[in-house]
This record gives structure tokens, C-alpha cells and sequence, in this order.
């Protein structure tokens, strides 16, 4: 983005950037406690994120004291001791209040006794809601609008943020009293479905403003899918045989636990599988459940019952991860001053800590995380004024401000070239430190590339961003990996397969050009309920 480009600037209280689930409901929230709110999306909010092509289960337990505290220690059992009892109960009690309160804008199915039925919704149907809900709380939606980087004042404190607007072809400035990134999790643009804009970007920016991580070692999320498509979602393959080329079956149990098993058998060759096992009831209503789930299989000629289709596993990084933003309160509060973090761009340990929180978690804290920091933030715009006469600087430099011209590679070469050292099996699903530590050099070599070569102009700054994001997410995450020397959850290292009782602590990165890592001082209290 160059300077003397004529753009437009707004001014609001509280400043959300994503308008998936969490910032969709962080926007409501903070314009329940009576703030202006402007949220920016790099697509349309309403069809973009994660969840609307998807859909999502929540976390949904009746207030039974003891249905509860079973569920809460059923989540806590796989999560590596690294989650919280008392925010695992928080998001619980949050999703029951406030799923109910859409229903003036989703029609929420009953069961056969005609009782409601609020834990899965229609992804497109409830981003469609989350829209709506959105607007006639009179925030203003910026379509289209990708955020590029963050202001920040003298005294470190987050004044609002810049970006394009992508079909007007000009720039966008928001001053604001607080910002929310609610930019989702990275998948390093590796087709998983509605995931192609989750590139880092609001992680990058954070880390830019001084914000630290946790967690980005439990970024080895990998799902099926049938090769060369898009559809990771996952149900059906409940019901799945495998088999290799030439025919065999092999003896892969089916389940959301067997992606280490897939990804050996990739390793192997190619992979196929059958639905077979699927009960002919649930066959009939897949197209119900799923709607887009069977239209992949009509598009690929393939009756997915009956015939071998051959299966891929997608990188979901972060998305199905758990790692991401630091926060330091119960508020989703950064390190930053004036800058929150909810949803899938946070880090979830405290709530599913090393195991994905996929089907249900993930959901319940995108709309509690989102409410939560859409409060807070509302709170303290209002406490700190807008201080929009106040100087800031813009704080986004790698793929923005070239220092130079090293290697003149494109944003799709550079995306590329970080893929080929972050998607392989054998590179982040089964983790050594030599392979690790190969990749990091030649991911060092790429941020360089990235920082001194890229010069965008206009709206190549969007690509641009996106390409020094992946590359960003890539080091963070082998960066983790490498210094979590034991395995925990889905972080397994090949060369160091046990786990460590002392390493019951959260990992913590922290800066850009030279990151490092540390695990925190204390060890995760398990708390009582
Ligand atoms: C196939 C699939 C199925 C899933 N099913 C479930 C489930 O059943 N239960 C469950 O709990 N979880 C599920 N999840 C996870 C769940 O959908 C996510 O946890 C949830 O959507 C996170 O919400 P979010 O708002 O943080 O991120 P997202 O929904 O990904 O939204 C992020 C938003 O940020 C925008 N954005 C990105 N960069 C920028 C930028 N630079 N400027 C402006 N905007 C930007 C994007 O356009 C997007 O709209 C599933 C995920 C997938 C991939």
C-alpha cells in the first residue's frame, strides 16, 4: 500500500477484523454494551470462514451439575493435562445460553418428540443468521476488505488497523479504541474447505504489534478427503474401508483418530476408500446433513457406497489445531494493549488444550471467546475514549515494506515453496527434529526472500501479505514443534514419542525474524470444578 493513495477512513469503538463465527459474535457483543463497531472481512461475512461451508456441532450439555462435569472430564482426559476445568465450563454454560437467542434468525429443527434441537446448525444458514444478527445491531460490515496490519500508538496500545478494499481498488484506514482479530486459524492456504483465507494474516499482524503464541506445536491437524477436492468434512468417514491400489484392504480401524495411520499409508502410495459401512438411514439422509458432502461425489462420478475413491489428507494447521494467540485473561485480552484475539486465531488450550477441539469445542469458543472479547473491548474503548487524535504508527512490514531485492519470487512461489516444508506427512504429521530443523533453514532463507523482495503495489498487497503469513506460520509452527521435545496430543514426535510429566506447561513463542520459545514457568494447575 503506498502512502499518498486516496483511501477511506472510519472511526468506531471497537474495531473487528474476520467476520467468521467468533467476530460475527464478538460484534454483536460489543454493540450489546453500546459501542460503534466496524468489522472488516477479507470475503463476504455471511458465506466466509471455516464454518459456513461446514456444519458446526457445538459443546451442548444441559446444566446438570453431573452431566456436566462428565463431559467436561471426558474432554479433559485427551487433552494432555494442558486445558482448564473452569473455562471448559464457562464455554459450556455460554453456548447453552446463548445458541436459544438466534432463534428469532435460524430455524432451529425439533426431534420427533418436538423438542428443539440446537447443538448442530446449517453452517450457511447460520453465517446467513450471523449476518443479519450483525447488521441490525447497526454494526457497519466491510465486505472484502482484507486487513493488511495494525496501528499502534507510541505507548504500545492498538489504534485501529489498514487494509484494501479489495473491489473498490483502494485503501481502508480504522481508527479505534480497541481491535479484535478474529482472523481465524492458519491452514497454509492448503485447500481445506472455506479455509483458503485463513492464511495467518491476523497472527502476522499480531506478532508485528509484539503479541506472543502458545500452542503452535498443536498445529498438525490433518483431515481426509477424496483426492483433489476440497471437502474435509468428516462424518462419513465414520464408515470407511481402506485399500490400497491394488485393492487390498487394509486394516485401518476408521475414526477421527487415525490420521497418523492414513498418513502412512500415503506414505506408501495411494490410498482409496469405500462408504460401505454406512447405514442405509443415515445414506438417506446424507444429502440433509451434509448437503455438499454428496456433491462432490456426483461432480467426481462416483458412488462413494459402492465404488474405491481414492483419499488425500488436507493440512488443517491451526483451524483443527489448537494453538494460536496468547491470551491473558478471562477478557481474551493479548499481551498488546488494546488488542483482543477470539475464535480459531486464539489459542484454544485452555478449553481443549493438546487434542483438536474439532465437533464441537471449537464452535462453542469461537461464540464464547467472540463474546467475550467483544465485551471487553467495548468496555475499554469506552474507558480510553477513541484517542483518535492521538499519532499512530502503521506496524506491518514483511511482505509490505521491502528492504531490499534478494530473490525476486512471486506470492504463489513463495507459498509454494513454504507448503513443500510444512504440508508433507513426513515433515509435520510425523515429526523428527532433523527433518524439522532441515525445514527451518530453508523456511529462514524464504522469510528473507519474503522480507526483502516483495513489493507490492495496490492490491497485490493482499497476496502479498497472505504469501509472508504462510511463510510466518510455517517457522512458528516447526519453530514450536522443535522445542516440544516429548509428544502431547497431536504434537508426536517420532524421536521423542513420550510424554514428559514436567512439560505439563504451555509453550509460549514469541517475535518474527528471530522467534523463540519457551515453556511457562509454572505448570498448568489442574483445576478442581
Ligand atoms: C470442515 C470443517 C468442519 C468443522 N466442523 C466443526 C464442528 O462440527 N464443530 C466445531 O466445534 N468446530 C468445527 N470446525 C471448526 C470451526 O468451524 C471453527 O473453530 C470456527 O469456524 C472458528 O471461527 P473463527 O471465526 O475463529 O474462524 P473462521 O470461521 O475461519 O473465520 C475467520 C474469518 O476471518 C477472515 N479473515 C482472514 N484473514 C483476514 C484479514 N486479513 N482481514 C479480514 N478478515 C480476514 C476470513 O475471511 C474469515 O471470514 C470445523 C472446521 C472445518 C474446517
Amino acid at each position: 500500500m503506498t502512502a499518498v493513495e486516496a483511501g477511506e477512513s472510519f472511526q468506531a469503538d471497537v474495531l473487528i477484523i474476520g467476520g467468521g463465527l467468533s467476530g460475527t459474535w464478538a460484534a454483536v457483543a460489543a454493540a450489546r454494551e453500546g459501542a460503534s463497531v466496524i468489522l472488516a472481512d477479507k470475503g463476504y461475512c455471511g458465506t466466509s470462514g471455516v464454518a459456513a461451508p461446514a456444519g458446526p456441532g457445538h459443546w451442548w450439555v444441559p446444566p446438570d451439575a453431573d452431566l456436566r462435569a462428565q463431559a467436561i472430564e471426558r474432554k479433559y482426559a485427551i487433552s494432555g493435562g494442558l486445558a482448564d476445568r473452569e473455562w471448559m465450563a464457562q464455554i459450556l454454560d455460554c453456548t447453552w445460553r446463548t445458541l436459544p437467542t438466534l432463534a428469532p434468525y435460524y430455524d432451529f429443527p425439533k426431534d420427533e418428540h418436538g423438542v428443539t434441537q440446537f447443538r448442530a446448525l446449517r453452517g450457511p444458514e447460520y453465517l446467513r443468521a450471523m449476518r443479519a444478527l450483525v447488521g441490525d445491531h447497526g454494526v457497519i460490515i466491510l465486505d472484502h476488505s482484507p486487513a493488511l496490519e495494525l496501528l499502534q500508538r507510541a505507548d504500545g496500545s492498538i489504534a485501529g488497523a489498514r487494509g484494501r478494499r479489495r473491489q473498490l481498488h483502494r485503501p481502508w484506514t480504522v481508527r479505534a479504541g480497541a481491535v479484535i482479530l478474529a482472523t481465524g486459524g492458519y491452514a497454509f492456504k492448503s485447500r481445506l474447505l472455506g479455509g483458503q483465507n485463513n492464511t495467518g494474516d491476523g497472527h502476522l499482524m499480531a506478532a508485528e504489534a509484539g503479541a506472543e503464541f502458545s500452542g503452535l506445536e498443536f498445529s498438525n491437524f490433518y483431515s481426509i478427503a477424496p483426492k483433489r477436492t476440497t471437502m474435509t468434512r468428516t462424518m462419513s468417514y465414520a464408515f470407511a474401508r481402506y485399500f490400497d491400489a491394488d485393492g487390498r484392504e487394509l486394516d485401518i480401524v476408521p475414526g477421527p483418530d487415525n490420521s497418523r495411520d492414513l498418513g502412512r499409508a500415503l506414505l506408501r502410495g495411494p490410498l482409496f476408500c469405500r462408504l460401505d459401512r454406512m447405514p442405509g438411514d443415515i445414506r438417506a439422509r446424507l444429502s440433509r446433513i451434509s448437503p455438499n458432502v454428496p456433491l462432490v461425489f456426483d461432480r467426481l462420478g462416483v458412488d462413494p457406497f459402492v465404488d474405491r475413491f481414492e483419499v488425500t489428507l488436507t493440512a488443517e494447521g491451526t483451524v483443527r489445531g489448537s494453538g494460536g494467540l496468547r491470551i491473558v485473561d478471562e477478557n481474551c485480552a493479548t499481551c498488546v494493549s488494546g488488542l483482543f484475539a477470539c475464535g480459531d486465531v486464539a489459542t484454544r488450550e485452555w478449553v481443549t488444550g493438546a487434542a483438536s477441539g474439532g465437533g464441537a469445542i471449537n464452535s462453542s469458543w469461537a461464540l464464547s471467546s467472540g463474546q467475550w472479547a467483544g465485551r471487553a473491548a467495548a468496555k475499554l474503548a469506552k474507558r480510553s475514549g477513541r484517542r483518535a487524535a492521538e499519532a499512530a504508527r502503521a506496524t506491518g512490514r514483511a511482505g509490505l515494506c521491502p528492504t531490499g531485492r534478494a530473490r525476486d519470487l512471486s506470492p504463489s512461489e513463495i507459498v509454494r515453496e513454504a507448503q513443500r516444508e510444512i504440508l508433507p506427512y513426513d515433515k509435520n504429521l510425523f515429526r523428527r527434529a532433523a527433518t524439522m530443523s532441515a525445514s527451518l533453514t530453508r523456511l529462514e532463507r524464504l522469510w528473507d526472500a519474503v522480507k526483502e523482495g516483495l513489493a507490492p503495489a495496490g492490491d497485490g498487497a493482499v497476496a502479498a501479505r497472505e504469501a509472508a503469513a504462510v511463510v510466518a506460520a510455517a517457522r512458528w509452527t516447526h519453530e514450536a514443534a522443535l522445542a516440544r521435545g516429548e509428544s502431547r496430543g497431536m504434537h508426536v514426535r517420532e524421536d521423542a514419542p513420550g510424554q514428559v510429566p514436567d512439560l505439563a506447561r504451555r509453550l509460549i513463542l514469541a517475535g518474527l525474524d528471530a522467534p523463540r520459545a519457551h515453556f511457562e514457568a509454572e505448570r498448568v494447575p489442574e483445576t478442581a470444578l
